[in-house]
């Protein structure tokens, strides 16, 4: 029997299953395709995850809502291959985990193949959860490698038709522009913003070539319910409700998460896994994620000029305001501060609409799908 079985080989998989593995743990991770590249350019602030292996970092940020902001705040562009590296995981078996079976001892983990797997504790980290119901909230975006490197422009809402401009430099002589949809439910079609982007494009006079990048990543993501699994990664409702992000996140709590998991595992796994949830979602977590749920509200009914204002308000206050909203999970008061500055300097219509977002108590998510709770197949 395994100590910890991971679902899932992404990023956040990686990272709980190597936190765990420094400690001592015997880990499994299972997934598909176990070798993949991972296939998405992340971008994270540098400040959020120090020392993560970095193509490319720009050490000012770009942003347009009507006007220019250069922001004193670094920007990176993962190294995939290395954070794979960086994090280390001992083994990945290839394979997709159709259910679980929990017992007193340990659990059961069924595989597509008919195999069964034993593990005192399961951790599902296998990206957005199955049986989502109705129209998520979701952030779109359609990006194309062109052959120039500029600035890292973070986002540009000038000349906005709803969706606005990230320009990523890869650090190898070409970047990436995204034409990206922030918040829509449901979410802008993609094709749709490929048709933007090659408008864009067009009138620049540049031409894409390499590869295309499709985002689409599901905002509202609810929030864990009770159970034996332990869930990680956007699986764990980990995606910033406002923003998208989720992997410094992950990163940042995945040795945390193996802490608790070591510290309980010898009163059994039960025990165990409860703890590592407890890490995962503390009460500050859970307030201010109904903050950032608010916020997520807010932006779904902005017009793309009250967007353009919106964000000239916003990256006009002090970085350290801005990282605590962007970043800083676990930290209530400086959320709240950073919300209530951005209201008292909006103009009337803007407030209307930071106010009039509804449906605050569902702000936490509560209450709804999470796989592998029990013997389940999902679906896909
Ligand atoms: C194109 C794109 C760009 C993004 N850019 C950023 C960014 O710049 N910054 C940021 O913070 N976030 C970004 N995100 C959002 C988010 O960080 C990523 O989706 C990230 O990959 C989530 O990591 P994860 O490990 O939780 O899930 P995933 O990366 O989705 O990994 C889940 C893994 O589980 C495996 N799996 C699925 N089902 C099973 C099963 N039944 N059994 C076993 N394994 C299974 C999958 O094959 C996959 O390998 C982006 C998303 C996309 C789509």
């Amino acid at each position: 029997m395994t100590d910890v079985l991971v679902a899932g080989g992404g990023p956040a998989g990686h990272a709980l299953a190597s936190a765990c593995a420094r400690r001592g743990l015997s880990v499994t991770v299972v997934d598909p395709d176990p070798h993949r590249k991972w296939p998405n350019t992340y971008g994270v602030w540098a400040d959020e995850v120090p020392g993560l292996p970095a193509k490319a970092i720009s050490p000012t940020t770009l942003a347009y809502g009507t006007r220019e902001h250069r922001l004193d705040r670094a920007y990176l562009v993962v190294d995939n291959a290395g954070l794979r590296e960086w994090l280390a995981v001992p083994e990945v078996v290839p394979g997709k985990v159709t259910g679980v079976e929990h017992g007193p001892h340990g659990s059961t983990v069924h595989l597509a193949d008919g195999r069964r797997l034993a593990t005192a504790v399961f951790v599902d980290a296998s990206g957005v959860p199955r049986g989502l119901r109705g129209p998520r909230a979701e952030q779109t975006a359609y990006g194309l490698v062109v052959p120039a490197s500029d600035e890292l422009v973070f986002m540009d809402w000038r000349d906005s038709i709803g969706s606005f401009r990230y320009q990523l430099p890869l650090g190898d002589g070409s970047m990436l522009v995204e034409e990206t949809s922030l918040a829509q439910r449901p979410g802008v079609p993609i094709p749709e913003l490929a048709r933007r982007l090659h408008a864009r494009l067009a009138a620049a006079g540049i031409r894409p070539e390499g590869r295309a990048e499709r985002v689409r990543i599901v905002l509202d993501v609810p929030l864990p319910r009770r159970g034996r699994t332990v869930p990680f990664g956007v699986a764990a409702g980990l995606v910033h409700p406002a923003t998208g992000y989720s992997l410094a996140t992950s990163l940042q709590l995945a040795p945390q998460v193996a802490d608790a998991l070591v510290d309980a595992f010898d009163a059994g796994p039960a025990t165990a896994a409860a703890a590592a949830r407890k890490a995962l979602w503390p009460p500050e977590a859970r307030a201010v994620h109904a903050l950032r749920r608010h916020g997520l509200r807010a932006l779904c009914g902005m017009s793309p000029a009250q967007s353009a204002q919106f964000f000239d308000l916003f990256f006009g206050l002090p970085i350290a305001a801005q990282r605590a909203f962007t970043s800083g999970r676990t930290d209530l008061a400086g959320t709240a501060a950073t919300m209530a500055n951005l209201f008292r300097a909006a103009p009337a219509d803007l407030r209307r609409k930071l106010v009039t977002a509804r449906n605050f108590r569902s702000a936490t998510g509560m209450g709804a799908v999470t796989p592998f709770q029990g013997t389940q197949v999902p679906r896909r």
